[in-house]
């Protein structure tokens, strides 16, 4: 039938919050204790069976826009999809992800499903952003939340999902 759907999504954030772990945890299954640092844009995709559709997600994890940031418009232009991470044990990383939501809001296609993950959620005793600010922020900016870690696999295939029966169907 015609449901297949083809849809761009891109992960954006501060360096070191767990970008490329989420994906690799995503798509490989895999965590590495010390991630390499991407060192240009990296391509991923995966297709996901959801309820009503097949859908295929051309992942962008992006790097160098957390140092270069006028890189980020080529990344998230044409994106149906955003996922924006902080590191519950980073407030600076959490207010770098609202600086990412102001900005979709303003440039992003309109219609971008976006998600903000609350990486590291392993690292309770080190936690910095409680659950309630980020998720009331969430709630204020139209976004949905959840609390990952590529560590553990928590909420990691689940945020991906969710993205996914979100989408706007064609
Ligand atoms: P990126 O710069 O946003 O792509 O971040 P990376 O994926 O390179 O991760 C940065 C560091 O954080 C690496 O040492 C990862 O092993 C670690 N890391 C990523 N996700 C998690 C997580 O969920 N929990 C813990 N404890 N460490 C993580
Ligand atoms: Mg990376």
């Amino acid at each position: 039938g015609n449901n297949h759907l083809n849809a761009k999504l891109v992960l954006l954030g501060d360096m070191g919050t767990g970008k490329s772990s989420l994906v690799l945890r995503f798509v490989k299954g895999q965590f590495l204790e010390f991630q390499e640092s991407t060192i240009r844009a990296a391509f991923f995709s995966q297709t996901l069976a959801v309820s009503d559709a097949t859908v295929k997600l051309e992942i962008w994890d992006t790097a160098g826009q957390e140092r270069y940031h006028s890189l980020a418009p080529m990344y998230y232009r044409g994106a149906a999809a955003a996922i924006i991470v902080y590191d519950i044990t980073s407030t600076e990383s959490f207010e770098r992800a609202k600086k990412w939501v102001l900005e979709l809001q303003k440039q992003g296609n309109p219609n971008m499903v976006t998600a903000l993950a609350g990486n590291k959620v392993d690292l309770q005793d080190k936690r910095k952003v409680t659950t309630e600010e980020a998720r009331s922020y969430a709630d204020e900016n139209g976004l949905f939340f959840m609390e990952t870690s590529a560590k553990t696999t928590v909420n990691v295939n689940d945020i991906f999902v969710e993205i996914a029966r979100r989408l706007p169907r064609a």
